[in-house]
């Protein structure tokens, strides 16, 4: 499963940024994930529980961001899909359709390009030291 192995690669970050801190527990990990990534994040949080179990990080909060993909147009336009209008577009059956339907440059109307909105990023780590209590 494609989204077990990224599981295991977040995992083992915050297991070393953890560690690298003194952390004697991970509240929250807090991940932004572009909506163009092919990543489900129901299925990502499920692994990261697995995965963390028995660890110090067994009750932490996972949550995932959904961040829009950005686009940048020959104009010198750059900016983020409007997510309204992804909304407004719900005839296409498949939201990467509807996606390539507004991908369009909202100042002179060619069509831009994609240039984000497949990353995954672990964007905060919350954890509890030692020094705290
Ligand atoms: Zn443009």
């Amino acid at each position: 499963m494609h989204e077990f192995s990224i599981a295991c690669e977040i995992f083992e970050q915050v297991m070393t940024t953890a560690k690298e801190h003194g952390a004697t527990e991970v509240k929250h990990v807090t991940l932004q994930m572009g909506r163009l990534s092919h990543t489900n994040p129901e299925q990502l949080s499920f692994c990261f529980k697995v995965l963390s179990e028995e660890s110090i990080a067994e009750n932490a909060d996972f949550i995932v961001e959904m961040i829009p993909p950005s686009l940048e147009c020959e104009c010198g336009y750059t900016g983020t899909v409007d997510e309204e209008k992804i909304r407004e577009n719900c005839e296409f059956k498949s939201e990467l359709l509807a996606y390539a339907a507004v991908m369009e440059c909202p100042i002179c109307g060619k069509p831009a390009q994609i240039t984000g909105g497949r990353e995954l990023i672990i964007k905060s780590i919350e954890i509890e030291t030692e020094d705290q209590n």
